[in-house]
């Protein structure tokens, strides 16, 4: 799979090469490249933004700039991911749906955002798609946390990245539409706070039970939306029981 993402700040984006996603880069798995939307402003003074018509706070970046820069960067059948505070919300769902694509970019914007004709000129385009997304209800400076966020959640579900592939089945936000159970390590006693008894027993039957009701439990407690929008059919007796 190929990312690239276009952002003034390419610094913020060296976190990517550390970790799996970095060792996925390193293994070809993943074709990431950063590009600075600077490269593409034509002015002495490298401008990318520019006042908002209509007045108002703020600076808007120019759509002059940023369509030079993504006629350049994207390719045939590419998705453009911009993330903005009133995107649609980023979901394990769509990360998984995301996994699949063979390019994907994403614009960082900054200030009050991108000129909203950039979104509306490429999802006229033949042969590519746009998606305006959000990683949360609060707003930050800029969308380079959101690219992290994008890039980490998809990049680990492409294969070979996460050592274990069956650490990617029992997780929150998976299959089961639950959160995950409470998990714990060695040593079984401490600072007073014991491992759950039925952790040490070796019986996987009572095990898998236990686990199930304290991931029905914490969802109850923490995301009861998660809870209502349970299949009925996915649920056994003693799951209606608690
Ligand atoms: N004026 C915009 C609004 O109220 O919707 C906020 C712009 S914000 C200060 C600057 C940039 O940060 C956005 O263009 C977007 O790229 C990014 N950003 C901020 N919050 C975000 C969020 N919750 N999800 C995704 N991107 C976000």
């Amino acid at each position: 799979m190929r990312i690239d993402v276009v952002s003034i700040f390419p610094d913020y984006l060296a976190p990517l090469d550390l970790s799996l996603v970095g060792k996925a880069r390193a293994s070809g798995i993943l074709d990431l490249r950063v590009h600075d939307l600077r490269d593409w402003t034509t002015d002495r003074h490298r401008t990318v933004d520019d006042t908002p018509f209509g007045g108002g706070a703020g600076m808007v970046m120019r759509p002059d700039v940023w369509g030079t820069a993504l006629d350049d960067v994207l390719g045939e059948g590419a998705h453009l991911m911009v993330p903005t505070p009133s995107g649609t919300p980023l979901t394990q769902r769509r990360a998984e749906e995301l996994a699949g694509e063979q390019q994907i970019v994403i614009a960082c914007g900054r200030y009050e955002g991108i000129d909203s004709r950039v979104a509306e000129h490429y999802s006229q385009r033949p042969g590519v798609r746009v998606s305006e997304f959000s990683i949360g209800d609060y707003v930050l400076n800029g969308g380079e946390v959101a690219a992290l966020v994008l890039v980490e959640a998809v990049a680990r579900l492409l294969p070979g990245v996460v050592g274990n592939p069956h650490s990617l089945v029992e997780e929150s936000h998976g299959a089961a539409g639950l959160l995950e159970y409470p998990v714990y390590t060695k040593p079984p006693q401490w600072q007073g706070h014991e491992v759950p008894e039925v952790l040490l027993s070796g019986h996987h039957a009572r095990i898998e039970r236990w686990r199930r009701d304290q991931a029905l439990q914490r969802t109850a407690a923490r995301r009861p939306d998660l809870v209502a929008a349970l299949d009925p059919a996915g649920l056994d007796r003693h799951d209606l029981a608690l």
